[in-house]
């Protein structure tokens, strides 16, 4: 039974605030309206979609059939397209067209169609939590896949990413752990976990990696979410300058307010 008086956190918030605490505060604090949206997040959006599909025709002992597959991730990305359009939200494609972007969606499908294990035993899809992480401290969070294996339960996360990715951040993403503490809590057993990774490369690859986490990690995870709240009270929402900077949907507002807060 979760404490009355819990503080409440999802990992989306959370991770927003470890990329960039003054994007956090545009996004959730100040309900800022996005100036933009990258293609890149459209797709991976939609290729969240099309993935989920097939998991449920796997998980209902469907017959495979890749045409609607491939057909959801159109609808899924010419609609969130359209609706941004609409809504002044224009797409930053990059280098891309729409076109050349539902092209390379095809591309990372057919490879984590062809590659991706299909022999699973599927438990979950989209699987919501709300955890005590703590006394006193709830999370909240989505879990993309859950696999039974014997009687150990693997959780899979989904990516789709312009490149494969480094062992720091297969050493300290604060995913995998949230989401391995989240889902011993709910399923009551050993938990694994799995990054599925599909690139958006020249040549799409789709990478398993395997992720461990110690207690010492959850002690860290918890740390960080005590020190997010603590900040968040104090209205402390420093910029984090790196090349994510150039995607940023906040970044004509950030750089706009830049040295009016002193
Ligand atoms: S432009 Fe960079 S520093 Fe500013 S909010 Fe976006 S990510 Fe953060």
């Amino acid at each position: 039974m979760q404490t009355k008086t819990a503080t409440r956190t999802s990992f989306s918030r959370l991770s927003s605030w470890l990329r960039c605490p003054r994007l956090h505060r545009y996004r959730y604090i100040d309900l800022a309206t996005e100036e933009r949206v990258s293609g890149s997040m459209l797709l991976g959006i939609a290729f969240h979609e099309a993935a989920e599909l097939h998991f449920r025709g796997i998980q209902r002992g469907e017959q495979f059939v890749s045409a609607e597959v491939y057909a959801a991730f159109d609808r899924a990305l010419t609609d969130s397209a359209k609706y941004n359009e609409e809504v002044g939200c224009p797409v930053d494609y990059g280098k891309a067209s729409l076109d050349e972007l539902i092209g390379k969606g095809h591309e990372m499908l057919a490879v984590f169609l062809a590659e991706s294990p299909r022999d699973i035993e599927v438990l979950d899809i989209e699987r919501s939590f709300e955890i005590e992480i703590e006394p006193g401290r709830v999370v909240e969070g989505v879990l993309d896949l859950v696999l039974r294996q014997g009687n150990r339960v693997l959780v899979v996360d989904l990516k789709t990413s312009a490149q494969a990715f480094g062992q720091d951040r297969l050493d300290f993403d604060s995913q995998a752990t949230t989401y391995i503490v989240a889902a011993r809590q709910l399923y009551r057993c050993a938990v694994d976990f799995e990054f599925w990774l599909v690139t958006r490369t020249k040549s799409p690859r789709f990478i398993r990696y395997p992720v461990v986490r110690d207690a010492a990690d959850e002690a860290e995870l918890i740390e960080a979410i005590r020190e997010v709240e603590a900040a968040t009270a104090l209205g402390v929402f420093p910029r984090r300058r790196d090349w994510q900077c150039m995607g940023c949907e906040y970044r004509d507002r950030c750089n706009g307010e830049r040295g009016k807060e002193a």
